[in-house]
């Protein structure tokens, strides 16, 4: 930052020296001041001191040199230009001193509206306006109270109290019918308070407010609240927040003028029309403030229609010079129409792709850039089902939304309570004021999470997005009173056994049982819904978006499915085969009696037997499988988790056994079976005997199932069907554990297959550290690596996922130790690096080696740009992420091949 703080360096800058592309700069708000201006579009002058005065201003606590002389210049050009002087007590210059960082951060930040003001000039002020005495003296106790409450950290009530003092005196509750005397009251009333707070006067100095004023900004950007906001929207802390003087035009001279916002489209729908709120006679801080009630824009019709048209004339060329949703504010000054913002907006959801697909009917984007602009988690977020929020229903609070979904129940708030409702089948709604630890059982059993504190990062938004359930934290209008079971809002009272309805997208709390409806984007993917034939702009933009993203994705998309009828729903949602099927379950319900049988062998013939009862069952688990795939790859694992997770807990069977011999019951076979237990219990069982390590110590057991497999596509592919069956060996960490079960394997395989035309693959999952770090060994006897990306996460952190979400990752995201949990979103430092290593190894030893991905990542926006990159095959994730994966991996092509068409 020293090389910037010489006298040449340039600081600010003139709106007409600026455009829309020096965010980094100017910040949103003056990039996009500087770009209306250069439009020719009516913006009152003004300039932007930059982004990189408030670094060195933050670094250094003091104004970089050479500031002070810009800005100097800027004000005296800005004068010439107005034929006003700052502050001039007969025709006084005023100015707006505006934070605006790179990101928007709503509400953080802080303005100041009229500097310039005192004593002397709102007598100018008045004189000029046709001795309107009203406005003058309204300007200024306006000026004093943001000045006072920005600037000096005067608290902000004590200005709304004496601000109430004078209405209630004057027996109204609108602002409007105060006079100018009542506000040249509220004017010394407001000094006093001013004076009191800081011990000296209100500043009288122009020059001296207008310093104060872009200090304040600069300071501004390290408010604890802002810091709190960069947190948990993920925005640097490191960018500083540029600083906007722009010349004062006012909407409070009368009723001939007025201020308002405008979005160029409807932000929650996508709609084309028009949507605002105007107000008359007010400044811009009134209409968010929601001081007096804000009419419809099209009112502004009525009362000013050239305006109106002027405006939406703007909004049209807005929109078509940025291609794409603006929002703006505006102000008009006796009849006079001046722009004071514009950015593009934010949008819902279903916004972000009906408009997508509408600017390209509008030929203003190609489909490369619609693709661009939508996003995995949106596309998720409307693959929830939804409120069906027609009329009745107003919302109570808002709070985050920490985790999506749409969630109603019973209002519990303890954990334990949760857990018996549940018991009992009942749905219930967990309110806490924040969760910790302890809660998790509860958090478990509800259907959804309310929490009064904390924002995404809190533990409740943590764990609940790691359990997938419906999540809204903060939501601090309430009042949540846990020993007394009720909590309080709006002035109502909610006890336990009332029901509460919560969003976990929007952050709203419904009292009542709102009803759900289904996703749309979901009946569409299952394919009840024709695109072509039904009129819902939402499901014709998913399916026209889709489409193009599977045209140019390298990436395929498989999922994760262990059955025939989760393998049937990816399908539908677009899988292109299966990345990974696990076969545990299909050694669980009555099949526990064969697992026991197997397990308590004593002699190689009684296990024998329980394999050979094994056998045809899973044989016909796959068999089914593979027809429901009809010929798309299906990757079987061997059964990975360690035996004893097929057992009755110790604890339990322990307590049967000692009450059993009480009762002198025959207990010989529990015995046998608690003993066995005892001999399997393991301290880390995450470390233990599983995966290839069991199949390589209990004989016969890889064997049944590489069989199992084998007969299944023989059978099928004999039925006139197709199979294409590739084995998975989980947790390999050496090239020897591989070929000791590929020699096995390779043999059963040969005697199954004889002459018939089944291809079956042998490879592995990469998922210990050790395997990546060996891949170009185990790459010799492997013909696919599939990245077990979540116990390669585990491993690699030396953590297990069971035991850590709940109990500090988010102290660790608190912390910024990580931004996101590395289960939700892979590490691509540190696992990912792996995952890079393996590639490249495994390639180089092996050319065209299979690559894929399976483990909840490959379903992870970002996780899925990452796999891409890295130049894996394919990504497996569970059925319902399966077309979020679609829409990302065509994003990430777009990304790095650039916008041809391939
Ligand atoms: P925010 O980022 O919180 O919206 P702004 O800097 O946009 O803060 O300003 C707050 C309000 O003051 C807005 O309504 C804006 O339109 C209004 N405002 C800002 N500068 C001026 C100005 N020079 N003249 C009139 N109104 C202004
Ligand atoms: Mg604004
Ligand atoms: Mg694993």
């Amino acid at each position: 930052m020293a090389a910037q703080e010489t006298d040449d360096h340039k600081y600010v800058y003139d709106f007409s020296e600026g455009n829309k592309d020096l965010k980094d700069l100017l910040g949103g708000k003056g990039a996009n001041l500087a770009e209306m201006t250069n439009l020719g579009l009516p913006v009152p002058p003004g300039f932007t001191i930059t982004t990189e005065a408030c670094q060195a201003y933050l670094a250094t606590g003091r104004e970089p040199d050479g500031l002070a002389g810009q800005i100097e210049a800027h004000l005296r050009a800005l004068e010439r230009e107005m034929g006003k002087r700052l502050g001039d007590p007969g025709d006084p210059l005023l100015v707006s001193v505006r934070s605006g960082a790179k990101f928007s951060m709503p509400g953080m930040m802080e303005t100041v509206l009229n500097v310039g003001l005192n004593d002397q000039s709102v007598v100018g002020l008045a004189a000029q306006a046709g001795q309107n005495d009203r406005f003058a003296w309204d300007s200024y106790r306006r000026l004093i109270q943001m000045f006072g409450k920005t600037v000096c950290e005067v608290p902000g009530e004590e200005f709304e109290h004496a601000l109430d003092e004078v209405k209630r005196a004057k027996g109204t509750h609108n602002d409007l019918d105060l006079d100018a005397d009542d506000l040249r009251g509220l004017v010394d009333a407001y000094k006093k308070i001013f004076a009191k707070h800081t011990g000296r006067e209100f500043p009288q100095q122009p020059r001296e407010q207008l310093d104060l004023a872009i200090r304040a900004v600069f300071e501004s950007w390290n408010a604890e609240r802002a810091v709190l906001y960069r947190r948990q929207e993920r925005i640097p802390a490191d960018l500083g927040t540029a600083v906007n003087v722009v010349t004062m035009v006012f909407g409070n001279l009368g009723p001939d003028s007025g201020t308002g916002v405008a979005f160029t489209r409807d932000p929650g729908s996508g709609a084309q029309g028009i949507y605002g709120d105007y107000l008359a006679n007010a400044q811009g801080e009134d209409v968010v403030a929601g001081i007096r009630n804000t009419v419809p824009l099209q009112d502004l019709e009525r009362l000013d229609k050239s305006s109106y048209d002027e405006l939406l004339s703007i909004m049209a060329r807005l929109e078509e010079h940025y291609r794409d949703l603006c929002d703006i504010e505006f102000t008009i000054e006796r009849g006079k129409l001046w722009m004071l913002q514009t950015r593009v907006g934010k949008r819902t959801a279903a916004a972000a792709f009906v408009i997508a697909g509408q600017l390209v009917d509008e030929g203003l984007i190609d489909l490369n850039e619609a693709l661009h602009r939508v996003n995995g988690a949106q596309l998720a977020q409307l693959m929830f089902p939804r409120f069906q929020l027609d009329h009745e229903f107003e919302a109570v609070a808002t709070g985050i939304g920490a985790s999506p979904g749409a969630a109603s129940g019973t209002v519990v708030f303890t954990s334990a309570r949760a857990v018996e409702l549940a018991a009992e089948g009942k749905s219930v709604i967990l309110v806490r004021r924040e969760t910790n630890p302890d809660d998790l059982n509860g958090m478990i059993a509800a259907q959804g999470i309310l929490t009064s504190r904390g924002g995404k990062t809190s533990h409740a938004a943590v764990v609940a997005r790691g359990m997938g359930k419906t999540c809204v934290s903060g939501a601090d209008e309430i009042d949540v009173n846990v020993p007394a079971k009720r909590f309080t809002v709006a002035g109502r009272t909610v006890g336990e056994g009332d029901v509460i309805s919560i969003d976990g997208t929007t952050g709203k709390v419904y009292l009542g049982e709102v009803p759900v409806m289904p996703s749309e984007v979901v009946q569409y993917f299952e394919g009840s819904l024709d695109p072509e034939h039904i009129d819902n702009p939402l499901v014709r933009a998913v399916h026209r978006i889709m489409t193009h993203a599977d045209g140019r994705r390298r990436l395929a998309v498989r999922t994760n499915a262990d059955t025939g009828a989760d393998a049937a729903r990816a399908r539908r949602f677009g899988a292109e085969g299966i990345g990974l099927c696990r076969t545990e379950h299909m050694f669980l319900g009555d099949r526990r009696e064969l697992v026991e049988r197997l397990i308590l062998a004593r002699a190689e013939g009684e296990r024998d037997e329980a394999l050979a009862a094994l056998l045809p069952l899973q044989r016909a688990d796959f068999e089914e499988i593979f027809r429901e795939m009809d010929g798309l790859p299906v990757t079987v694992r061997l059964i990975d988790p360690p035996l004893h997770e097929f057992l009755p807990p110790l604890e339990q069977l322990a307590v049967n056994v000692a009450v059993a011999q009480e009762r002198g019951e025959d207990v010989a076979k529990e015995e046998a079976l608690l003993a066995a237990v005892r001999r399997m219990h393991e301290e880390n069982p995450m470390l233990g005997l599983r995966g290839v390590r069991l199949g390589l110590v209990i004989p016969g057991l890889f064997a049944m199932q590489v069989r199992a497999i084998a007969e299944a596509a023989v059978a099928v592919v004999r039925a006139g069907g197709r199979a294409c069956p590739e084995i998975m060996v989980p947790l390999v960490g050496a090239v020897q554990e591989l070929e000791t079960v590929r020699a096995e394997a390779e043999k059963i395989i040969a005697e199954v297959v004889g002459d018939s035309a089944v291809e079956v693959l042998i490879g592995t999952m990469i998922e210990v550290p050790r395997a990546a770090l060996t891949a170009g060994q185990i790459a010799e006897a492997a013909e696919f690596f599939s990245f077990g990306t979540n116990d390669l996460t585990q491993m690699a952190w030396g953590f297990s996922r069971d035991d850590v979400e709940g109990a500090f990752f988010w102290r660790y995201l608190e912390l910024g130790i990580f931004g996101i949990s590395p289960f939700e979103s892979i590490d691509t430092d540190g696992v990912g690096r792996l995952v890079r290593i393996a590639a490249e190894e495994g390639r180089a030893a092996r050319p065209g080696l299979k690559l894929g991905v399976c483990g909840e990542h490959g379903g992870d926006p970002d996780s899925v740009h990452f796999f891409h990159e890295v130049g894996l095959d394919y990504v497996s994730c569970s059925p319902f992420r399966v077309p979020v994966a679609r829409l990302e991996a065509g994003r990430a092509a777009v990304e790095t091949d650039g916008s041809d068409s391939r």
